[in-house]
């Protein structure tokens, strides 16, 4: 179906639309009012809330949608899985569980470039049960420059891979089974010298421990002490690790912007409806022109971030790279997401500071958009790289 309307201009094509409706009902109708009751920095529905919900979004074909239709996933394109991300951040513990996980939970996109013995035993199952799975590739010594920064050690003895050192700021390790880990393989102190591995909780010689940050869902520290990993769950070539954690980290640039428009929106939508309501000066505050040209503002910058995301994901869908467009796309959107939900905030008054009102945490949530996958340093670097290349 053609993207492009009688007028010739580019505008989302008819099933995105639709597909963007649905997510937007189920999120208003079926998720919100499921978190609603929950302390206002919960990150997960009691079970009995979770499964239905989760067997629904597994009707409208919201299931895991990063990940391939021929293991199980929805197998959306990246435009698709940027609208899906979207509506689904639109809920408190949005922007890190999406949907509340009635969506379920991908796993990381390079588990697919595995051998099929590889994805049969730790993809599928994970999607088949929506459980949650890491990626291990910062580490204290830099997360901005992991390919040199790389530390952790993996020597080979026999059939299996002794790994030694510790990651940190790792994303979900408690909710999981297993998860991806980068870790250096041979003399190379550079780029070339980094090895993916799969490694299981389980395995001797894993721990981990939680790091307390700004908001409840926290990362971990894994350690790893003289951890057996057998050979075959190398992923992928040996030495092509830094290779894998690029790509991974390319697309999820998308996911990320598209997240980040998702919390902006979100809390402009509950304060244009507080400023109708909450009256000063004999009127309401959405009434005062000041008030309306903060929010134009707002608005309108959204809106040219959200273009950006969509952008880049259509190019990406067109086979382009995307590596100049993905980074602008992940800065503006995080910046966005920064300057609205701290509008947000100041538009509510007192309350915005309190935990009364979600816009505290989108206002807190924001902020990681420009240091995780990539600080908004980092995407800078990406776009003068590009932009003096192609001068
Ligand atoms: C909540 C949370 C969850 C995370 N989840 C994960 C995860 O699941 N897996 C994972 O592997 N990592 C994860 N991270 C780590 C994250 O990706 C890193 O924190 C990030 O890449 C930055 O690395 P750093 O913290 O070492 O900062 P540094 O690399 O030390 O950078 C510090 C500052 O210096 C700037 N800087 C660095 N180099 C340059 C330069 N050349 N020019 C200009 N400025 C520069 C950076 O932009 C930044 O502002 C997570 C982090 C957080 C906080």
């Amino acid at each position: 179906m053609s993207a492009h309307n009688s007028d010739g201009a580019w505008e989302l094509p008819h099933e995105f639309r639709q597909m963007q409706t649905t997510a937007r009902r189920f999120m208003r109708e079926r998720i919100v009012p499921a978190e609603a009751p929950l302390p206002h920095d919960a990150y997960a529905l009691p079970d009995d809330v979770l499964k239905p919900l989760q067997e629904e979004a597994r009707r409208l074909g919201f299931w895991n949608v990063e990940s391939p239709a021929e293991w199980g996933g929805a197998g959306l394109n990246l435009l698709g899985q940027a609208i899906v991300a979207e509506e689904s951040s639109q809920c408190k513990m949005g922007l890190y569980i999406a949907a509340c996980h009635a969506f379920g939970w991908d796993p990381p996109n390079a588990i697919f470039l595995g051998r099929k013995d590889q994805i049969e035993k730790y993809a599928v199952p994970a999607l088949n049960a929506g459980s949650k799975t890491f990626v291990a590739i910062s580490e204290a010594s830099g997360g901005s420059d992991p390919g040199r920064a790389i530390k952790t050690r993996a020597e080979k003895k026999g059939d299996r891979y002794i790994l030694n050192g510790t990651k940190i700021w790792i994303s979900g390790v408690g909710q999981s089974d297993w998860g991806l880990v980068f870790a250096r393989t041979g003399p190379s102190k550079g780029r070339d010298g980094v090895t993916s591995f799969i490694v299981e909780k389980k395995f001797k010689g894993f721990s981990y421990k939680p790091i307390p940050v700004i908001r409840s869902y926290f990362p971990y520290e894994i350690n790893f002490e003289d951890c057996e990993v057998p050979e075959e769950n190398v992923l992928g070539p040996v030495g092509q690790g830094y290779k894998i954690a690029i790509e991974t980290l390319n697309e999820g640039r998308i996911g990320i912007g598209a997240q980040m428009i998702g919390v902006a929106q979100g809390a402009l939508s509950a304060t244009i409806a507080y400023l109708s309501e909450r009256k000063q000066f004999g009127k309401s505050l959405s009434e005062f022109q000041g008030i309306q040209f903060q929010v134009a503002q707002a608005a309108t910058e959204l809106e040219a971030a959200r273009l950006m995301v969509y952008n880049a994901s259509r190019l990406k869908d067109a086979g382009r790279d995307i590596a100049r467009e993905g980074a602008m796309a992940k800065l503006l959107s995080s910046q966005v997401c920064e300057r609205v939900t701290s509008l947000c905030v100041e538009l509510f008054g007192g309350y915005g500071y309190t935990k009364d009102y979600p816009v505290e945490k989108y206002y807190r949530d924001a902020k990681i958009g420009a240091i995780y996958e990539g600080t908004s340093n980092m995407q800078l670097q990406t776009i003068a790289k590009a932009i003096l290349r192609d001068s």
